[in-house]
């Protein structure tokens, strides 16, 4: 059977954090979905449209990933889609705890699904899509923290 993960994220922006989470995991699985996480409640900074495109210009050679969008509960997205992983990222030792919960319960919910976690490389560590979007914000240069793919320039975010 083909082994499809879901790779769940807000992506806003996506950084050169996620992409190598989704390279590495090339070697796991058949298929990877990144797909963002629709939250009706929270307040993205780039439009869930423009974040769709980002990370299919990032990975436009790549076959095997898949860029999509969901609402409602991610299990529910994954047994739609006939993925039986979970993908996440762990950076730290809040991420794992943060993490760890949200996988017990998507255990007991679905129990035919796996989380699967990579640790992120040292340099990565820092990197998340929060301080890449204060720098934006700020009008610095986050070029160094986005896929190379990525062109900030071409994308306007919302103002808070
Ligand atoms: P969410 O809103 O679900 O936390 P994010 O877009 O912030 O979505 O992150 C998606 C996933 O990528 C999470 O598993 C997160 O831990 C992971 N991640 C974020 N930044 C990094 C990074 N720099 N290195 C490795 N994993 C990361």
């Amino acid at each position: 059977m083909k082994k499809i993960a879901v790779f769940p994220g807000s992506f806003d922006p996506f950084t050169i954090g996620h992409e190598a989470i989704v390279r590495r995991a090339l070697s796991l699985f058949d298929e990877i979905i990144i797909s963002i996480g629709a939250n009706a409640l929270k307040k993205s900074f780039y439009p869930l449209e423009t974040r769709e495109e980002m990370i299919t210009k990032v990975f436009h050679n790549e076959k095997r990933v898949r860029v999509d969008h969901y609402e409602g509960l991610t299990v529910d997205y994954c047994k739609k889609n006939g993925a039986g992983y979970l993908l996440r990222g762990l950076r730290t030792a809040a991420d794992f705890e943060f993490e760890r919960a949200i996988a017990q319960v998507n255990k007991a919910m679905a129990p035919g699904i796996e989380s699967v976690f990579l640790l992120t490389i040292p340099e990565h560590t820092p990197i998340n899509s929060s301080i890449v979007r204060d720098i934006i914000r700020s009008g610095g240069d986050a070029s160094m923290f986005v896929p190379a793919a990525i062109d900030l320039k071409d994308y306007k975010g919302f103002e808070d």
